[in-house]
């Protein structure tokens, strides 16, 4: 699919974006999701003004991005210290976060269910037995911590393990997302450097970048509507945004997240912090 991607078309990549198209059709004729994509719309616009140091530093550059035979690929470039060897597993340096501890029993029942596996980076969250367990690498190295803390989120919102009661994807997907940024920054406060924390952040940013602009993409394809000029990615690389196409119409969600963390990072600044408000999201 890489290969066919980069040339725009192949039998594979050609089934995929047409099993694309036609779940988007299917997604045009629901209202209820419609509404999802034009109230967050609405709420970024009416907020803009408010978050302008958010949007500026969420600005999308060329640089920011991996490349493969000239294109550029919707795939952030990670900083480099997230892959330095630390000195623990991701897992274990996570259970001794000051700002997990109150969790730290759930966290590691989740933790014994799940499977990590070495050399296996994509990070997710699955069902086995009714319960959430986490999927990825359980690395000595910060995307490791990263990675695992995201899914972390997704379970423990999912298990109704944090006060509030009720979750759904928006919910899950922004606790995901706290949990990914803030875990890293409780990591680097201690053992990082300031150029690292300034780095984390601002590479946090260009994720908050991506989830905005591929909203917007969705938003437009559900009505109809032409890609956003001008165009920073050739159209046929987007399949490596794979929740794009592996979940159609679910970038609200992601959006919903990143605008909820440009809304409260700047006062609740702390993992302990966000905990004790997750009521507020
Ligand atoms: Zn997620």
């Amino acid at each position: 699919l890489f290969a066919q991607a980069l040339h725009g078309q192949g039998e594979l990549y050609e089934r995929v974006t047409a099993l694309h198209a036609r779940a988007l059709e299917g997604l045009r004729r629901d209202r209820a999701l419609r509404r999802r994509f034009d109230r967050c719309r609405t709420t970024f616009t009416r907020e803009r003004p408010r978050l302008r140091r958010w949007f500026q530093q969420a600005q999308l550059t060329p640089g920011d991005f991996l490349r493969a035979q000239e294109h550029l690929l919707p795939i952030l470039r990670e900083p480099e210290f997230l892959h330095r060897r630390l000195p623990r597993p991701a897992t274990e340096l996570l259970l001794r976060l000051p700002g997990l501890q109150a969790l730290r029993g759930p966290i590691e029942k989740i933790f014994s269910r799940s499977k990590f596996t070495v050399g296996n980076r994509l990070f997710r969250t699955r069902l086995h037995r009714g319960q959430p367990v986490i999927e990825g690498e359980d690395a000595p190295s910060l995307s490791a911590l990263a990675g695992i803390a995201h899914e972390l989120g997704h379970c423990l919102a999912e298990r109704h393990l944090l006060r509030r009661q009720r979750c759904d994807a928006a919910y899950s997907e922004t606790v995901a997302h706290f949990f990914e940024e803030l875990a890293v920054r409780d990591y680097l406060e201690t053992q990082g450097s300031a150029r690292e924390q300034v780095a984390w952040e601002r590479y946090q940013r260009k994720v908050d970048g991506c989830n905005f602009f591929f909203f917007q993409e969705e938003a437009r394809a559900l009505r109809g509507l032409p890609r956003v000029r001008p165009r920073l990615f050739p159209p046929n690389t987007y399949v490596f945004r794979e929740s794009l196409y592996s979940m159609p119409g679910y970038q609200v969600n992601y959006a919903r997240a990143s605008l909820t963390k440009a809304r409260w990072l700047a006062c609740k600044r702390t993992l302990a912090g966000f905990l004790a408000m997750t009521e507020g999201t």
